[in-house]
């Protein structure tokens, strides 16, 4: 993936917070293979996305040296005229780019709302969905009154098979306590869709915001008891009763860190595989009645499942006896509240804010409610949407570059695979048979959801949201045990982001993320190369990053290397490992390398290839733009839309939750291993961020 907004698919997965009716099931198959997602929301409106240059040389701080700060040499003027705009965390292409989208998807909605559509269409559904969620009369009256019915359920709750499907009603309303369960392919057996169960429960971001003993850790599990005090006090608990709860929370979700596994280790396939019989998991976490739990999930067939964290399962079945069920009842309340704020009044939203947004990332001030409601609405009828949006937005044509587009990348990477040095011949070909059958998907899906079944009503946006969860959940609940549709899309048409899909071996670019500046309908080459190109040659080399290449050509967890060549793959990686380690961040910060690996190989490749596709289509007599040759164009159109401003604390975030480097570090420390970037700009030995030719990183 290219890039992680955070605010939806990693924290579903971390936290299943503020989940707002997102299909949990496809999300987090993308986000555990690509981690990332999401659309953090938006600010002032029509601004330069639909920009009038593909590069605007306006932007560049031509004082900077290229070979000093590349990043700030293109984007310098950029960054000093965007300063975060209050409403963000980070600012920068992509959420230009969502937020000119967010503006037709208001109008589309809002079309809807006024239409008045029969009981059951699309635009009844659209319509009412977002009718309900803008009612903040009906929202504020209703107060926590919605939740009262789960409240007394909770609070006679003990373990045994009323706790398992209570589990289950949750989780079909989007509720995730403790663990969620959704579907993929089985990564060994990939035709076929099983069952994943995952870790979670925990409302700070990562495992070590639990565990890490340092003084700025303590500082915010300290805001975060007083903000779970907050939350039990608006759900109606009093003041003594919330503190003493709001602690003993604490104490359960950091015995569910301990067990928990780490942001590096989630990442390995085989680590993350552990099928197991029904069995087995019932003698692995003996304390929960997985068959009561299965049964209210529709799935009382069910014969396997894949365990992905074997140990957070046993340690969550102790957890269950030794920890009093008082403390779990105020576990349930807390989980329930902070997973349906976005649904809940004011005064909760904004509790959600100070803590997460505000306190965790630096935003000043939270969205208005229509970029809120949308992002339901969007998320809850996803396709839906997506269809209309396509039919009024996506031009034809912009398909068929793309195709032309995706098609030379997959010929540039075959042909640099055929020219590898350090790989054998044997390797090379079951790397060209992957590249081969890996499927492209553009623009939109040809088959649609249909929603028809799903109900919506004006009155109630809670219910709404629930019944989006429970309609999607029964979807991909009934696909478990069933060959794969390949046909199917993991990200919805709308989702300005592209994606790779190991189990399926396929890349995904959503209508979204095919208009400027990332593509060009009418730009020169260098400019569309540099960009979407480069976010093809991306996607495609995910099939080949640390992860991605144990899966083979069907999207199988097979082996396909001579240990040989495995060896050299990971001595070249190492290098990317070791320069990403060594690039400071906020002076006193480094970018964790291993953690990043696969995204920093990714952008690697994706440069290398579209690179090479481009200088086929030279033919020598192509004429400067603005003073810079194509070569250059090139690189400037890559640089430009890695151009953002960020706070501080978003970045501190970011270095421990993201998968992928910061902007500044994709463009300073990527461009540096390309031998024809420095030609390009006459970059010599002096240039602060110069590497020695032998020790620049090149693997696909
Ligand atoms: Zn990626």
């Amino acid at each position: 993936m290219l890039r992680h907004f955070w605010l939806n698919i990693y924290l579903i997965l971390i936290k299943y917070s503020r989940l707002t009716t997102m299909n949990l099931n496809k999300t987090t198959l993308l986000a555990i293979f690509c981690s990332g997602v999401l659309i953090t929301g938006c600010q002032s409106g029509k601004q330069e996305t639909a920009a009038v240059k593909a590069i605007d040389t306006t932007n560049m701080d031509r004082v900077i040296k290229p070979g000093d700060d590349f990043f700030r040499y293109a984007n310098g003027n950029w960054i000093k005229n965007h300063p975060v705009p209050d409403q963000y965390a980070d600012y920068g292409a992509f959420v230009q780019l969502a937020e000119e989208n967010r503006e037709q998807l208001k109008s589309l909605v809002q079309e809807a709302a006024g239409a008045n559509g029969a009981k059951g269409t699309v635009t009844q559904q659209i319509g009412d969905f977002y009718k309900s969620g803008m009612d903040s009369l009906a929202i504020e009256k209703a107060g926590v009154e919605p939740l009262k019915t789960d409240f007394e359920k909770i609070s006679k709750l003990g373990n045994g098979a009323e706790l398992a499907a209570y589990y289950a009603d949750l989780h079909k309303r989007g509720t995730y306590p403790v663990f969620a369960a959704f579907q993929m392919p089985d990564a060994r057996q990939s035709e076929m869709v099983v069952l994943n169960l995952y870790q979670g429960g925990l409302g700070l971001p990562e495992v070590e915001y639990y565990l890490d003993p340092s003084v700025q850790m303590a500082e915010i599990r300290n805001e975060y008891q007083k903000f779970i005090r907050t939350m039990l006090t608006l759900s109606g608990m009093e003041q003594t009763a919330a503190e003493k709860a709001a602690s003993d929370v604490m104490s359960l979700e950091t015995s569910l860190a301990k067990v928990s596994m780490g942001i590096e280790e989630r990442r390995d396939p085989i680590a993350t595989y552990n099928m197991k019989s029904i069995d087995e998991l019932k003698k692995l976490a003996p304390n929960f009645d997985w068959s009561a739990y299965f049964s209210a999930m529709g799935l009382a067939k069910l014969d396997k499942v894949n365990v992905m964290m074997p140990n957070f399962f046993a340690g969550f079945s102790k957890l269950l006896t030794e920890v009093p069920a008082a403390t779990w009842q105020n576990y349930f309340r807390y989980t329930l509240m902070i997973h349906n704020s976005s649904y809940l009044t004011d005064a909760i939203q904004k509790a959600d804010f100070d803590f997460y947004n505000s306190y965790l990332s630096g935003q000043k001030e939270m969205k208005p409610r229509w970029k809120r409601v949308l992002s339901t609405v969007s998320g809850g009828l996803g396709e839906a949407i997506g269809k209309l949006y396509v039919e009024k937005y996506f031009p034809a044509d912009a398909k068929a570059r793309m195709v032309e587009l995706t098609n030379n990348l997959k010929k540039s990477l075959a042909s640099s695979i055929q020219n590898l040095t350090w790989m054998s011949e044997e390797t090379k070909k079951a790397a060209l048979a992957k590249l081969e059958a890996m499927r492209v998907k553009v623009g939109y899906p040809d088959k649609w959801i249909d929603y028809s079944k799903l109900d919506i009503a004006a009155n109630s946006y809670i219910e709404n949201a629930w019944n989006a969860s429970r309609f999607s959940t029964e979807l991909e609940m009934g696909k478990v045990g069933k060959p794969v549709d390949k046909e199917e899309w993991v990200m919805t048409p709308q989702t300005v982001n592209a994606g790779y899909v190991p189990p399926m071996n396929e890349i995904i670019f959503p209508a979204a993320i095919l208009q400027p500046p990332f593509f060009y309908k009418d730009a020169d080459d260098a400019v569309n190369y540099g960009a979407i190109g480069v976010v093809i040659g991306h996607e495609m080399t995910h099939g080949f990053d640390d992860q991605g290449r144990k899966y083979d050509a069907k999207g199988n967890l097979v082996d396909w290397w001579t240990p040989a060549d495995a060896d050299k793959f990971v001595e070249k990686t190492q290098i990317l490992v070791n320069q990403f380690n060594e690039y400071p961040i906020l002076d006193s910060l480094r970018v964790n390398g291993k953690l990043t690996l696969g995204e920093n190989i990714a952008d690697n490749g994706g440069l290398n290839l579209s690179l090479r596709a481009f200088k086929a289509t030279l033919k020598g007599d192509e004429k400067e733009i603005d003073g810079f040759t194509p070569m250059q164009r090139f690189f400037l159109s890559y640089a430009q839309v890695w151009r953002e401003s960020i706070r501080d604390k978003k970045l501190m975030r970011d270095i421990k939750e993201d998968e992928h480097s910061p902007a500044e570090a994709r463009v300073n420390r990527a461009l540096f291993n390309i031998n024809e970037f420095y030609d390009a700009f006459d970059i010599k030995s002096d240039a602060k961020l110069y590497i020695q030719p032998e020790q620049r990183a090149s693997i696909w």
